[in-house]
């Protein structure tokens, strides 16, 4: 991968600003004993395959304390209308009351209304399906999903994961940032090492918050809304199709969230992902921007 983008991507620039909780993806990726999955190449993978997929699927969705977290659905958004714009149907799933904020801020920004919003009874993988994981809860290798600080989420997750080893799909890709994330499992023995509670939680079940299994392809950042807009970019660039995400597009979902109690899952407050500051934010999509 082409230097600059794997060190944007983990927020290498940016280090002395970013908050601990967002210079995870720079720890894992800098410790990991396996070699890290690049950029270019999952683009690659995703155009290879996704002649086969009738429809893309996007996940996403993350319970923190007492709400779904900013991190993931403002990356789901830009990456459905993404594929909408190359003419590639797209469904993002959640549980249901994330799903209906999702499709009311949709129609309020006038995203695309061709996004569809599937409820997860109606959704099935299969071998012609291509499904993306954003910032979704994982399990760790005792079955058990966590938080970043160690505790087990009580609150209910889709069954998306057993789904998926049931009825697997023609391609899987996960964009996580902390390693407690679905479908990060390949990056499993840096995680375990330099992430807090990743070999030991907090909830008794001896497992660690390290998401266990792996998907086909994994994409750790800074934050999985700025590895998710920085994969959109890619694929974009691959294949000469007119697309832009300027920043203040990610600020206007992140206002619509913050309207319907969807927060920073690591402060709990207003305008911001993960603790990174609104000023800083602007640099590193400025900086994004720039490489594309
Ligand atoms: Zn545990």
């Amino acid at each position: 991968m082409s230097k600059n983008l794997a060190d944007i991507l983990v927020g290498r620039p940016f280090l002395d600003d970013l908050p601990e909780s967002a210079k995870r993806s720079h720890y894992i990726i800098s410790n990991s004993n396996v070699p890290v999955q690049n950029l270019e190449e999952i683009a690659t993978y995703i155009w290879n395959h996704i002649h086969k997929a009738k429809i893309v699927s996007i996940f996403t969705g993350f319970y923190c304390k007492s709400g779904y977290e900013t991190d993931g659905p403002v990356g789901a958004l830009i990456l459905a209308e993404f594929f909408l714009q190359t003419k590639i149907p797209v469904q993002i799933c959640c549980e249901k009351e994330l799903l209906k904020t999702m499709k009311s801020i949709a129609s309020e920004l006038s995203l695309s209304e061709f996004i569809k919003f599937t409820p997860f009874e109606n959704f099935s993988a299969n071998k012609n399906s291509m499904i993306f994981t954003i910032e979704r809860p994982g399990e760790n290798s005792k079955g058990i999903c966590h938080t970043m600080d160690g505790y087990k989420i009580s609150h209910s997750i889709l069954p998306i994961e057993s789904e998926i080893k049931k009825n697997p799909p023609n391609a899987w890709i996960a964009i996580g940032d902390g390693g407690n994330e679905l479908g990060t499992g390949y990056y499993r023995n840096s995680i375990e090492k330099v992430i807090p509670n990743g070999k030991h939680c907090i909830c008794g079940c001896k497992g660690g918050i390290t998401a266990y299994n792996k998907a086909d392809r994994c994409i750790l950042s800074t934050t999985s809304n700025f590895g998710t807009i920085s994969l959109s970019l890619e694929l974009a660039k691959q294949n000469n199709i007119n697309w832009n995400v300027p920043e203040n597009k990610v600020t206007q979902i992140i206002r619509s969230l913050n309207k319907y109690g969807i927060k920073d899952g690591v402060t709990g407050e207003e305008g911001t992902v993960d603790g990174i500051s609104i000023e800083l934010r602007k640099k590193m999509y400025d900086l994004l921007n720039r490489l594309f």
